[in-house]
């Protein structure tokens, strides 16, 4: 297996001299690719969302809290950036997607999926598959375009049972969390123009050839992740069952977008033991530089070791 890192510059202010560009129109893409047997994997960045340090670190008990952050080299002051990367997985005839970003109406920061894919040349209609981990806005709001129009209308959309159970169920913007209402609402409005087609499964189903289905609830009530190929030769799509670097230091810790904490401490702790056991690569949405690596034991916890 291979893993490698390239940057990618795109735009037609290439074409001008060094001297004349104007770094404000100049974008450029770290794509973390991994090549194992027939597949190819590139991590593939959908932008970044930004967050308060109160929100993002709100589960770390007060007193532990600057101890742990400098512990990991993380900022306690300013903006905390949390990373897109999508995995997507050529192989065959096949272009699969895991999630679909955040589209146009999450963050200005986000939804930047679009032009990452045609960096590598590919465009929105090449994709034959999406594989959904979870319906939160940064993995589901892509769906829809700047016109609300379907943005990968040959693609086979593929959600978990329960999840999609939950985020098209009426109930669910009047017993979610408060703060989360609009994601129930926002779910709702992406979903039900391609219900009829989504295609459903369960934890340990085969959802294509050489990926199966691993149910990883807490962070949403049916948040699934994905092991695809072999430990050997693939890759483990974990989602966001474990989302900082913190997560793997302090499994006991979730972030404040959990659903239910408890269940996805327990989640996060029974998986990255089997993450570290079998000896997985990972491709995680929201961890640094790609978010490829492997779950190394530390003690009692777990830290993340990034390759590519
Ligand atoms: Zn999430």
């Amino acid at each position: 297996m291979l893993v490698s890192r390239r940057f990618i510059l795109t735009g037609s202010s290439l074409l001008l001299s060094a001297a004349a560009l104007p770094l404000t129109t100049r974008r450029g893409w770290a794509i973390t690719t991994l090549t194992a047997g027939d597949m190819q994997i590139d991590s593939v960045s959908d932008g970044h969302l930004e967050f308060t340090p109160d929100f993002a670190f709100g589960a770390i008990p007060a007193d532990e809290r600057d101890e742990l952050l400098a512990r990991l080299d993380l900022p306690s002051q300013g903006v905390v950036e949390s990373p897109l990367n999508l995995t997507l997985l050529r192989q065959g005839d096949r272009m699969i997607l895991f999630d679909v970003g955040s589209g146009p109406d999450f963050m200005p920061t986000a939804g930047k999926l679009v032009e990452a894919l045609e960096a590598l040349g590919i465009t929105p209609d090449d994709v034959t598959d999406v594989i959904f981990t979870h319906g939160h806005p940064d993995h589901l709001w892509g769906l829809l375009d700047d016109f609300d129009e379907p943005l990968f209308p040959g693609a086979a959309l593929h959600m978990g049972r329960e999840e999609f159970d939950y985020w098209t169920d009426p109930a669910t913007v009047e017993t979610i969390r408060e703060d989360q209402q609009s994601f129930a609402a926002g779910a709702m409005r992406r979903l039900t123009p391609v219900a009829d087609s989504i295609r459903t499964f369960e934890g340990g189903d085969e959802v294509l050839p050489g990926i199966t289905a691993v149910a990883t609830p807490g962070h949403t009530p049916g948040h699934m992740s994905f092991a695809v190929g072999t430990p050997g030769q693939g890759i483990f799509v974990i989602g966001d069952f474990v989302t900082t670097t913190i997560g793997f230091a302090r499994p006991d810790l979730g972030t404040s977008t959990d659903h239910d904490p408890e269940q996805a401490a327990t989640t996060r702790a029974d998986m990255l033991h089997r993450l570290a056991d079998e000896g997985w690569t990972i491709l995680g949405y929201h961890l640094p530089n790609g978010g490829i690596g492997r779950v190394q034991a530390d003690g009692e916890a777990f830290r993340f070791h990034q390759e590519g």
